[in-house]
């Protein structure tokens, strides 16, 4: 087999800027210890997020020139309202600025105190839009999805037996189920279409509705025709198609599988339910044929929706992930395995075993690899999960690092140069020491928190 290459072709570039090490250690001690507060020209390679970072194709630039600006009816509107109904299948298409927008419009429908929210796991903004209404935002992955060692083909997989009993005790609290594809905070893991189906069984038969997050579903759908009998002929399309043929919504981030940087949706296929959203979205997005977006956006979108189901755009993505993590591997790194989509997740409670989680370990490794190298990464441990009652600190369950990789952004050299960097930070890993919280917002804290070392 030759080796799998980048499907593309670089027409246009941007220079990246080099500093030194003491630069950079006068820019995080600026930026209070907080990598989200570094300016991106002070990045090198930027791997915070995946989100809203793609490179756009010469198509979608291509698409943006004829954006239908109009302010109802938009033929972009029609364009992008088509392509997510060819794919999703969902009656009604709700366009939102982004992801959370989406969220926020469903749990101000479905959320409210005393009510319960189950997902796999609840992405940061998701279950910060669920515990914003007063609702509860539950958790209920596969025991073997907690375990960053278990070579479990679908770790994303929600736990029906812990649905089921959910049900049973507390019906009447659930407005509705979710699952997100793929498990962003549980290390980028998929979900089987088996496990999709049999949510969408038990839910139904509790008259509830199931609402996919929607964020990474070609990914998903990669992963489904990879590891799961009866799908290696079909294709990513057609997988995606009978994902959602299963739910009766979806949220939707564009700003990651869409290839988009900025976009969102909610689908609905409740009439009823899908009013609602449209009254709320009015309010705080716009009218319902453009709801926070251009119609230049919404053309960009629609086009990357058509690319991101590419094989070998999905053969090439998966792999790349694949390669960061199996160099990782080779150095001694642990790792949550196996890799996941759309990311690396380093395990930094392994990593910095002589720093407690009360002391931020995860954030101590994305802090010391901005120094080493310049390369940004995202902090999903105690910082992002933990929570601090009464001035006492109660750590997240695990300390991860996620290391997201740009959809098509950066080459294989790039690659190379973060693998390297940790080599060198795992070499002296002895000599860090650990961080605490100056500053604290109460929600979602890890944007904006100020840390100091200890
Ligand atoms: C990014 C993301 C969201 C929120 O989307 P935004 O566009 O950032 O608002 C929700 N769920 C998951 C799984 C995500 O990855």
């Amino acid at each position: 087999m030759p080796e799998i290459i980048e499907p593309f072709r670089i027409k246009s570039v941007e220079p990246i800027r080099f500093t030194t090490r003491e630069d950079r250690e006068r820019i995080l001690r600026d930026a209070k210890y907080n990598p989200f507060l570094i300016d991106a020209d002070d990045v090198l390679i930027d791997l915070l997020t995946d989100s809203g970072t793609s490179a756009m194709s010469a198509a979608q630039w291509g698409a943006i020139m004829t954006g239908d600006e109009s302010y109802a009816g938009s033929r972009s509107f029609r364009r992008f309202e088509a392509k997510i109904q060819e794919i999703f299948g969902f009656k009604h298409v709700i366009p939102t600025h982004q992801g959370r927008a989406a969220e926020k419009i469903l749990m101000a429908i479905a959320g409210g105190s005393g009510k319960i929210i189950p997902n796999n796991n609840h992405f940061d903004t998701t279950r910060a839009n669920v515990e914003f209404t007063g609702a509860e935002a539950l958790d209920l992955v596969i025991e073997e999805g907690k375990d960053p060692d278990h070579l479990h083909p679908f770790k994303g997989n929600l736990d029906l037996e812990k649905l089921k009993t959910l049900l049973s005790r507390s019906r009447d609290q659930i407005p509705l189920g979710m699952v997100t594809v793929t498990n962003n905070t549980g290390g980028g893991q998929p979900v089987s279409m088996a496990n999709i189906k049999a949510i969408a069984e038990t839910l139904h038969a509790n008259g509830k509705p199931f609402i996919i997050d929607s964020c990474r579903f070609a990914e998903n759908a990669w992963f489904i025709k990879q590891r799961e009998d009866g799908y290696q002929d079909k294709t990513p399309l057609e997988i995606a198609q009978e994902m959602f043929s299963h739910a009766d919504g979806a949220t939707m981030s564009l700003k990651k599988d869409g290839f988009g940087n900025i976009g969102g949706f909610l689908a609905l296929n409740d009439d009823a339910l899908a009013e609602q959203a449209r009254n709320i979205l009015i309010l705080t997005e716009g009218f319902p044929t453009y709801g926070g977006l251009a119609g230049r956006d919404l053309e960009a979108l629609a086009q990357g929706l058509d690319e991101v189901l590419d094989p070998h755009y999905l053969e090439y993505r998966v792999a790349t992930v694949r390669y960061l993590a199996n160099k990782l591997i080779e150095t001694g790194v642990k790792i949550v395995q196996p890799p996941g989509g759309h990311a690396v997740y380093i395990d930094a409670k392994r990593f910095y075993s002589q720093i407690p989680a009360e002391q931020f370990p995860a954030q101590v490794f994305v802090n010391e690899l901005y120094v080493a190298g310049g390369i940004r990464g995202v902090e999903i441990g105690s910082v992002m999960f933990g929570r601090c009652i009464d001035g006492v600190e109660h750590p997240a369950d695990r300390e991860l690092v996620r290391l997201a990789l740009p959809r098509r952004v950066y080459t294989q050299a790039h690659v190379n140069y973060v693998a390297d960097v940790i080599a060198e930070m795992f070499g002296r890993r002895d000599e860090a020491t650990g961080l605490r919280i100056t500053k604290q917002a109460p929600f979602l804290r890890h944007f904006t928190a100020e840390l100091s070392p200890l």
